[in-house]
This record gives structure tokens, C-alpha cells and sequence, in this order.
């Protein structure tokens, strides 16, 4: 009897009247994309014929082979253009491969996330890119675990440009939507169920973050620093003291600009779409946190 559910009707294999089983194999097809043979079934209660690829996350894509190696190059400083070039396939290919493989590394993220034990110091900052011009410029918060530098979390919110841009950016676009009061209550929402609630959170000089601290995390102790001078070399994230008590949250800064093609300061590369970024920074994420050797070292050793 196979042991195999109908995707279609939804059947447990269950023994019918004249045969073992409902479901029935019904021969092979084979895939050129990744040059394997994949077995169908019949199922005698729907009376449809279907796959063991129907239920895969997969389904119907024709370059499913490209999946991993197009996530490999976005997290390598490589635009989506160039990686279309180096793959030789349309770009729009790999647009659509962003959004799928960004999709998944957001839910990949939050399962690695949640085997750890709850984080006790923590330190949390804003990191400033835009959307297609200054003038438009993005806030991407995020949440690092300070020992280990491990990314709990993160998202991108619309923000109003400031300083000299201010009224140009008026002028030009109109007035901005302020995102960030929603996104960052969404994100310390999350948070609560992977940081202690007495844990200690360290963070720059901000003066909006405090309100939200308190709000979500009320047992928590909050240590606040003076912010310093960036250094060129850092992308502008890392400091130019010797010791910055801010560095697991400078450094993966500075990390993911580096390794993000988009977030590079003085790039060529922009962002079209906030919700874009949010899905490569998803990918970036999950390869800066699959990395951390002291961190996969402490998982391994259980
Ligand atoms: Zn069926």
C-alpha cells in the first residue's frame, strides 16, 4: 500500500473495494531541469493523476536548478543584472527566483531562530538606505544577539527624508508615510518570543527606541551609548574608537551592506521596491546567521 496523501482531494490512502489503495503509482516522467525521473500517482477517489513533485515547494518552476545558486550569488555583492549575466538566463528569471527564494528564507529564518534559547543581551540599531533616490529614503531596524552576532530580526520601513533633501523631497514626491512606528512595534512584537524578558538591551543614543523598549520588553534593563565617528573602511557602520561597545551591531552592519549589492554606500545598484530589499535581506540574513562559526559550533555541541 502506498503511503502517499492525494494533494488533490486531500485522502488518506485508504484500502478501496477493488484495489489495496487509493492511490495508485501510475508510471514516470522525466525532468530536464534537474535531469531527474519523477514517479506519478492515480488517485482512484478523484480520479486526477498527479506527482511526488505536486506538493513540492518547487512546483511548475522550470529552472528549479538555479533556485540556490542565484541565492548564492545576491548574498556574494552581486546585482541581480550581473547575476542574470554570470547564469546566463533573462533577468526577469531572476527576479522571480528573488521573490521565492526570499519567501523561503524568511520562514528558514524564523525556524532556525526559534532553536535557540531565548537571547539575554542583545543590542538593536537602524540601519539608512533608500528607494530609488536619497529622497526616499528606507529604515531597516534590526535586532542582533550580542555574543554570538546571531540576526534575530529585522524589516524595512518607509521614512521621510531628512536635513537638507527634507523639502526637496516634498517638493519632488510629495509628502512621505512614516513606517516606522508600525514596523518597529511589529518587530519588538516578534521579538518577545526570542529575547528574555529581562534580558539587556544596548542601543545608540536614539531617542525613539527608549518608548518601545519600555513598552515590550518593561523588564529589561536598556544601556544607551554615545554614537562615534564611522570609519570609510567599516561602510561607514564601523567606528573609529578601539573598543565600540556597539560592535556586534556595527559589524553585522557593516557585513550585510557589504555583502548586499543594493546597500553598499555609493553604489550604483538601488532599491525599486522596499518589499524587494525585504526579501534579499532575508536571504542575506539566513547566510550571515548559517555562518557564525561560534554559533553553529555551541548548536553542534548541542
Ligand atoms: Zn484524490
Amino acid at each position: 500500500m502506498i503511503k502517499i496523501n492525494c494533494p488533490i482531494c486531500l485522502k488518506k490512502p485508504t484500502r478501496s473495494k477493488y484495489s489495496n489503495s487509493v492511490v495508485k503509482k501510475s508510471g514516470f516522467f522525466y525532468r530536464s531541469s534537474d535531469r531527474k525521473s519523477v514517479q506519478r500517482y492515480y488517485c482512484s477517489q478523484c480520479k486526477k493523476h498527479f506527482s511526488s513533485a505536486t506538493a513540492g515547494d518547487c512546483f511548475k518552476q522550470k529552472k528549479r536548478h538555479m533556485n540556490s545558486k542565484i541565492a548564492r550569488l545576491l548574498v556574494g555583492v552581486v546585482s541581480l543584472r550581473e547575476s542574470a549575466r554570470i547564469l546566463k538566463i533573462n533577468r526577469k528569471t531572476v527576479a522571480r527566483k528573488l521573490i521565492f527564494m526570499g519567501r523561503k528564507a524568511e520562514l528558514d529564518l524564523k525556524k532556525f531562530n526559534a532553536k535557540f534559547p531565548k537571547a539575554k543581551h542583545v543590542v538593536f540599531d537602524d540601519l539608512e538606505t533608500f528607494e530609488h533616490t536619497k529622497c526616499k529614503p528606507v529604515s531597516i531596524g534590526l535586532m542582533v544577539e550580542e555574543e554570538t552576532r546571531r540576526i534575530l530580526g529585522y524589516n524595512v520601513a518607509r521614512m521621510p527624508a531628512k536635513g537638507l533633501l527634507a523639502k526637496i523631497s516634498v517638493a519632488k514626491y510629495g509628502k512621505r508615510v512614516d513606517e516606522r512606528p508600525k514596523k518597529r512595534t511589529e518587530l519588538f512584537t516578534y521579538l518577545n518570543s526570542l529575547v528574555e524578558e529581562e534580558s539587556i538591551i544596548k542601543s545608540d543614543e536614539c531617542p525613539y527606541y527608549f518608548k518601545y523598549i519600555i513598552r515590550h520588553f518593561p523588564k529589561a534593563g536598556h544601556i544607551k551609548f554615545k554614537g562615534r565617528a564611522s570609519s570609510i573602511v567599516g561602510q561607514g557602520e564601523l567606528k573609529k574608537v578601539g573598543f565600540d561597545p556597539l560592535f556586534a551591531i556595527n559589524h553585522t552592519c557593516a557585513t550585510l551592506r557589504a555583502r548586499t549589492c543594493r546597500l553598499i554606500r555609493r553604489t550604483w545598484c538601488t532599491t525599486k521596491k522596499p518589499e524587494m530589499l525585504n526579501l534579499h535581506l532575508a536571504i542575506v540574513c539566513l547566510h550571515h546567521n548559517l555562518n557564525l562559526k561560534k554559533l553553529n559550533q555551541s548548536l553542534a555541541a548541542g
